[in-house]
């Protein structure tokens, strides 16, 4: 079997997403490129079940099957285009994160309001409720990733982006958990976002530098870290 690393990288993130409820049934979809080949979940499998023949190579220019047999998720236009888009991604998680769900409802400018959220993920933007599975859903996805790291999708989800399958997971755990954070804050009573200024500074923190490098080591010991 061709690139049976990244096949388990993604079997095995695929799992976690399962267990942490980001994702029930067969929704949502990750994907991976190694080169010119995007490996991405195959349509209407469910992530706990998933075997690593479940992901599908497909090019990424012409978006056909290069390795595997079955039909890759309805959603490859929204894949390919985030790598079309990145060319510093190999890695891209859309989930059905339910709390990021309902943020991505309110229309809101999703900035920082942690170091974590500030070093590591940077602004969300929501896109506005496209039908799944179409060029429009890519086209929305696509301009926005140009510049972010993870989108709120309306009524759908959410999707992040990454130097490699690790940083796109941390960032999806990191949003799903801000989200919460936001929704206690607001029922609360009293909400912060940081200011531009406050983002700065934690983006020009030595401390934070060191852990960005830290989430997108992986290659060679990627098994144990994932
Ligand atoms: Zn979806």
């Amino acid at each position: 079997m061709k690139n049976i690393r990244i096949k388990k990288q993604l079997v095995k993130i695929g799992r976690k997403i399962a267990d942490k409820e980001l994702v029930v049934g067969p929704g949502g979809n990750i994907s991976a490129r190694v080169g010119n080949i995007v490996y991405m979940k195959a349509s209407g499998i469910c992530f706990e079940e998933a075997k690593a023949s479940d992901y599908i190579g497909v090019d990424l220019k012409t978006g056909k099957i290069v390795d595997g047999s079955k039909k890759p998720t309805c959603e490859i236009a929204m894949h390919l285009g985030c790598y079309l888009e990145r060319k510093d991604i190999t890695a891209v998680i859309h989930t059905h994160a339910p709390i990021a769900t309902a943020v991505g409802m309110q229309d809101i400018p999703f900035r920082p309001f942690s170091p974590d959220l500030a070093a590591l993920v940077g602004n969300v933007p929501t896109i506005k409720y496209v039908v799944p599975g179409g060029k429009e859903l890519a086209e929305e996805i696509r301009r926005v990733i140009k510049k972010h790291n993870a989108a709120l999708m309306c009524n759908h989800g959410l999707l992040t982006v990454g130097a490699n399958l690790r940083e796109a997971y941390y960032r999806t755990l990191l949003i799903e958990g801000a989200c919460k954070t936001f929704v206690a804050a607001k029922s609360l009573g009293k909400m912060k976002f940081f200011t531009k200024k406050e983002a700065e500074q934690i983006n020009n923190l030595e401390a934070e530098s060191y852990r960005k490098t830290l989430l997108t080591l992986l290659d060679e010991t990627s098994d144990e870290l994932l």
